[in-house]
């Protein structure tokens, strides 16, 4: 672009020079050919000229230089300068004056004159100013183009400096957070880009952590409640080995409670793998089935307790009701609740389980209620939490693992169901699921 502008100047200048070196040519011709003018007046009109234009006037003819008269002039050069003359006019066939450029810095005008017996007039006009201009305007363009092309180096090296400063932070951090340090936290920049890309490890971050702070603590936990069990399981059986094997109350009773341990450890490795496994793998397999049916299934599992220790589940369950969710994993939940209402129900040992529908929010509703302590309002959001155990509570014949509920919070979370407790203390609780009612034959299978 510059380099044009450069271009079109010097070709303007070049333009002028030639309507300039024309009109005095002309000018010249004229008033020369006219003859009017006395020799000296003439002379002095010639300097004149020369002097107001800027150019070189000559008239020469074969044998003399006519004009200038003072300057000392080579004849080489006058030849020359005739020739040249000559060469040109012939070429173009010109009766009037005609221009053309005898070297890069000098532009010419010749005409034939009348003057003096037949003379050439020759006008000369440097173009030194113009090449100088040129070169003036090429060494500015070269001196902005560097200083820009400095300036854009500059801007861009401060730019990617800024830019590759958060960068080289986060690929920094991500190395920490590689070798295990979960503390790292990535530092949010003005770049958009950039601040999501930390807002993302930010978040990976505090998953892997609790994920991390998880296995730990399941380890911990974990390796605590099996040792209490185990410990008892030896200790009875040694007991039943060396003092009670010939005693049959007191064997019997020591054989209880290594049942009781070893039910107590099924129920903790099953509850872990559950744990695991829905903590790994969150799919559901939907399908529509009678809630019903299922429930009654369920609470069939629950009859030895009615039959061998005076358990009352009292039921109040809708015919029909059907629900689409993962059958398998519901099935966890209902279980979950109903044990935890056997486990913490109170002394009247008796569990209110119902199941009905809302039509007015297409919505089965399944409560489980016990008689119970109840649970304190401080105690409540966390239930739901791994391990959380209300310390005051009296486990019953289903020892708890403090993962029942986490396993309950998770699938119905999964399945975006509402649910919750009321409860209240001393009174008993409530824990309540939202199930969305579908049509008993369905038409769409999620
Ligand atoms: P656990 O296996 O110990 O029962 P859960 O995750 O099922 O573990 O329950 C967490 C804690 O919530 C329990 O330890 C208990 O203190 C409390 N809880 C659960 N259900 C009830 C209930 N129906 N009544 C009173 N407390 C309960």
């Amino acid at each position: 672009m510059a380099i044009m502008t450069v271009i079109i100047v010097a070709n303007a200048y070049n333009r002028q020079a030639r309507d300039k070196i024309r009109s005095v040519g002309r000018d010249v011709t004229f008033t020369v050919q006219d003859g009017a003018l006395e020799d000296k007046r003439l002379i002095q009109y010639l300097h004149g000229v020369e002097y107001t234009s800027g150019v070189k006037i000559f008239i020469v003819n074969e044998s003399e230089v006519i004009f200038p008269d003072y300057e000392d002039l080579t004849d080489e050069y006058v030849e020359r300068l005739l020739n040249q003359a000559k060469k040109k006019l012939n070429k173009a066939n010109q009766i009037e004056g005609v221009i053309y450029q005898i070297s890069d810095d000098t532009l010419s005008y010749a005409a034939k004159l009348r003057y003096g017996g037949g003379s050439y007039l020759i006008v000369n006009y440097s173009l030194q100013l113009v090449k100088n201009a040129t070169n003036a305007m090429h060494l500015y363009l070269l001196l902005t183009c560097i200083i820009a092309l400095l300036i854009a180096f500059i801007i861009s090296y401060f730019l990617s400096l800024k830019l590759s400063v958060p960068i080289n932070n986060i690929s920094v951090m991500a190395n920490e957070l590689a070798k295990g340090n979960y503390d790292v936290q990535f530092n949010s920049v003005q770049y958009t880009e950039v601040a999501q890309l930390s807002d993302t490890l930010n978040y990976v971050t505090s998953e892997i952590k609790k994920s991390d702070e998880f296995q730990k603590q399941l380890l911990s936990n974990v390796s605590h409640d099996l040792k209490t069990p185990l410990t008892m399981i030896k200790a009875y059986a040694s007991m039943i080995q060396e003092i009670s094997g010939d005693d049959p109350v007191k064997r019997e009773k020591h054989l209880q409670v290594i049942i009781e341990e070893a039910d107590r450890l099924t129920g903790l490795v099953n509850d872990v793998l559950n744990v695991s496994k829905i903590t790994a793998d969150n799919h559901l397999n939907k399908k529509v089935f009678n809630l019903t049916d299922f429930l009654y299934e369920i609470i069939n599992k629950f009859n030895y307790l009615q039959e061998t220790q005076g358990y009352n589940l009292m039921v109040d369950i809708h015919p029909n009701l059907y629900t689409c969710a993962d059958q398998e994993k519901i099935g966890q939940v209902i279980y979950n609740l109903i044990s935890n209402a056997v486990n913490y129900t109170g002394e009247d040992k008796t569990i209110y389980v119902s199941l009905y529908d809302d039509p007015a929010e297409n919505r089965i509703k399944f409560l489980v209620r016990d008689t119970g302590r109840g649970i304190a309002k401080e105690d409540i959001e966390n239930i739901w939490n791994r391990f959380y155990r209300i310390k005051e509570n009296h486990p019953r014949p289903v020892k708890g693992t403090g993962l029942g509920l986490s396993i309950v919070n998770i699938i119905l979370k999964n399945h975006c169901f509402d649910f919750g407790v009321n409860s209240e203390v001393n009174k008993g609780s409530t824990f309540w699921v939202d199930f969305p009612a579908v049509p008993a034959i369905p038409d769409v299978i999620e």
